[in-house]
């Protein structure tokens, strides 16, 4: 079946779907995003991403290319046309097409493009040995909590890491501490049994699957602490993982060359994924 897309009000067959070659998100990616995980044909966690999605336009001074109804509508729409029952919905949306000039359009027309695209989330076959993660230099800019499609180092990363035979890289800021994955919030328990993971500040992306699994643990009356750790904090854990809406809870059980406690996803990652997975598919048992 031919998938749909949708581009500035058109759902066009995705070959058909074009930007314009002077788009600023093509030429200065000048735009922000959203990936939305769909399970059994659900928007998963939809408010928070269009939250979100608020807070970046309105942090890059860019309106709404339409009203969050019409978007809601659109995303189900599109969900219906792609027969998705699982995967993802990514949207994005452009400070629009004008003459190329660092300085903002006069009057900007955003371009609002969605796609949808069958894929599993949080693979189940990864869970069982954890996934491998290798830690390269954070040479992104400072307002790593807006959800910009400018993602050349996230690019570089996941290459480094598919190339080093890792699933995900973990960027590290100057000072030594982890700040996130290239897609990815990072976690950890660490040696004393503490789960840690950063602050959402200015120097990370405030995860959507971040935020639910914090409910999820204020639910259960498990303590974390929200602080930055290092990479040899890190080495030293007893557990690690990382989540995204792609990837929803995912044992992280190598860490550069080295394992991760006893080289199996942990007991604490496990239990949270179940709790992650059960209330994504709205199953709680
Ligand atoms: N950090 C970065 C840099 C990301 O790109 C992502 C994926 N959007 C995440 C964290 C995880 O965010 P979410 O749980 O909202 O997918």
């Amino acid at each position: 079946m031919a998938r749909v897309a949708y581009v500035n009000r058109r759902f066009l067959p995705l070959p058909a779907a074009r930007v314009h070659i002077e788009d600023r998100g093509f030429q200065f990616a000048d735009g922000v995003y959203e990936v939305i995980p769909v399970q059994e044909g659900r928007l998963i966690e939809e408010a928070g991403h269009m939250d979100r999605l608020g807070r970046s336009l309105h942090e890059l001074r860019m309106p709404w290319p339409t009203t969050r109804r019409v978007m809601a509508l659109v995303m189900r729409e599109l969900v219906r046309r792609n027969r998705l029952r699982e995967g993802i919905i990514y949207l994005q949306v452009t400070r629009g097409s004008s003459p190329r000039d660092f300085r903002f359009p006069p009057d900007p027309a955003p371009t609002l493009v969605i796609t949808a695209r069958s894929q599993v989330l949080g693979p189940q076959r990864l869970v069982e040995d954890g996934v491998g993660v290798i830690t390269i230099p954070d040479i992104r800019w400072k307002r790593r909590d807006i959800k910009s499609v400018s993602l050349l180092p996230q690019v570089l990363g996941k290459q480094r890491a598919a190339e080093a035979g890792a699933y995900e890289a973990w960027m590290v800021d100057e000072d030594g501490f982890v700040t996130e994955g290239t897609s990815s919030n990072a976690w950890i328990v660490n040696r004393e049994g503490v789960l840690v993971t950063r602050q959402a500040n200015h120097m990370i992306l405030r995860g959507v699957t971040r935020q639910a699994v914090l409910r999820l643990l204020a639910e259960e009356g498990r303590g974390l602490e929200e602080r930055p750790f290092t990479v040899d904090e890190a080495y030293q854990a007893r557990e690690a993982f990382l989540t995204s809406s792609s990837n929803y809870v995912m044992p992280v059980t190598r860490i550069d060359d080295r394992s991760v406690g006893n080289g199996k996803p942990g007991s604490l990652v496990l239990k949270l994924r179940d709790l992650y997975v059960a209330y994504a598919t709205g199953r709680t048992s």
